[in-house]
């Protein structure tokens, strides 16, 4: 089978096209600046084609016409016809309380999705913009919608309600949902297929967003992001958990709308904001602290703190910790990140093998051999996440 796998922003658009049962990827690239002028970056590894072009990208329409033309390109392309893909997946961040699993797209589960825009505002509609431009171009093809927030609906209330008047839970559910699930998701199934079932596991998912997931036995029992993907560890730029009355003090102080508070703790805080603007980028934040930048040391060692203080605290709710498992941008190559989470918590039975973890990017194990909890790397891989679901749905 072959398999498109669609991640749609408000100004660009990922895809991959790939074998579900293989994972081999025939096909992948990025539009940018949609709506802007627009760009078009797309790889054929086995062809060993990589071009870039400059192509009007008025909306999202234009942008999956695009990928389909060069899909199907005589030179560049991998497929002969637009007829060969056989069903499209595409990556939808909140599923509200919904969507506990992947749904065949048609009316009732667009409805749905459009129903979650309130709770996922700044993601849901160019999720839809994504699926809309599909279903356009190709009408016959299967669409499937793949939920960030799907994973973590085994959560139990007490982990996901928040302390507030129950009539917003009742009325607006509002309430934790969590992201990364498609990530988290795929860790679980990859722990389970290397270490076994039933184990207590702690997924750190540290890119440039980051979350933490508490796994038993495969399911999800609690994790670091919230309603939206603003809270937990701090991020990039995103702030992480914070006191809200610091929201209320700049939005006072400053005379500044809500909105602007909250552009201020999506995009300009993290460790980006905590290190004075030095970058949200980890390799920048690590030169700059080897070079002497103290607030670039001091925006490591929070992040390093917070995601220490999450393991501990899932360890924990778990009752006990067997498997660590770092992923993502910061997880799979942050070899000092990693190893500054894991100082200081051989109390907990976690042991980290300085030698074997200088790696980056592989699925190994990095802890020591007498180390109670088995520490991972494992690279995830949501696109193949996505094309799995995406393929049994369509069958
Ligand atoms: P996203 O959340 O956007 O998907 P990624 O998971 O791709 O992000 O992670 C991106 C982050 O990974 C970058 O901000 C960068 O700091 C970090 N990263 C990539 N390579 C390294 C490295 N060698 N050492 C430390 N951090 C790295």
């Amino acid at each position: 089978m072959k398999i498109l796998v669609i991640n749609a922003g408000s100004s660009s658009l990922k895809y991959q096209l790939m074998d579900p049962e293989s994972g081999d990827v025939f096909a992948k690239g990025l539009c940018e600046r949609i709506g802007i002028d627009g760009r078009l970056t797309h790889k054929a590894p086995a062809k060993d084609v990589k071009v870039v072009r400059e192509i009007p990208m008025p909306t999202h329409a234009e942008a999956i016409s695009a990928v389909l033309e060069i899909l199907v390109d005589p030179v560049n392309g991998v497929v002969a016809s637009v007829d060969e893909i056989d069903a499209v997946g595409h990556r939808v961040v909140h599923g509200g309380m919904k969507f506990a699993e992947s749904c065949l797209i048609d009316e009732a589960c667009l409805e749905a999705v459009r129903a979650c825009i309130p709770l996922g505002p700044l993601h849901n509609p160019a999720n839809l913009l994504g699926i809309e431009a599909c279903q356009k171009i190709m009408p016959k093809t299967p669409q499937v919608a793949v939920f960030d927030t799907a994973y973590h609906m085994t959560m139990p209330p007490k982990a996901y309600r928040y302390a507030i008047p129950d009539e917003y839970y009742e009325k607006d559910s509002l309430r934790r949902y969590g992201f990364h699930g498609t990530s988290h998701r795929y860790i679980a199934k990859r722990v389970e297929a290397l270490m076994g079932k039933g184990l207590k596991v702690i997924n750190c998912h540290l890119g440039n967003g980051s979350s933490l997931a508490a796994i038993l036995d495969g399911k999800c029992q609690d994790t670091s992001m919230g309603l939206s993907p603003l809270c937990g560890v701090p991020m990039g730029t995103r702030v992480g958990d914070i006191d809200t009355t610091v929201a209320q003090y700049i939005c006072k102080n400053y005379n500044k709308s809500m909105d602007e508070v909250m552009n201020i703790l999506n995009k300009k805080s993290g460790v980006f904001g905590l290190s004075g603007g030095v970058s949200s980028d980890f390799r920048d934040l690590e030169a700059a602290a080897a070079a002497g930048n103290e607030k670039a040391q001091l925006a490591l060692d929070k992040f390093a703190y917070e995601v220490k203080k999450y393991i501990g605290a899932y360890a924990a709710a778990l009752g006990g910790l067997d498997v660590l498992v770092f992923t993502a941008g910061v997880g799979e190559n942050g070899v000092l990140m990693r190893s500054m989470i894991c100082e200081g918590l051989e109390f907990l039975g976690v042991k980290l093998d300085q030698e074997k973890n200088k790696l980056r990017g592989d699925e190994r194990i990095i802890s020591a051999d007498d180390s109670k909890v088995k520490i991972w790397v494992i690279p995830t891989n949501e696109e193949l996440m996505i094309a799995q679901d995406t393929a049994e749905l369509a069958k």
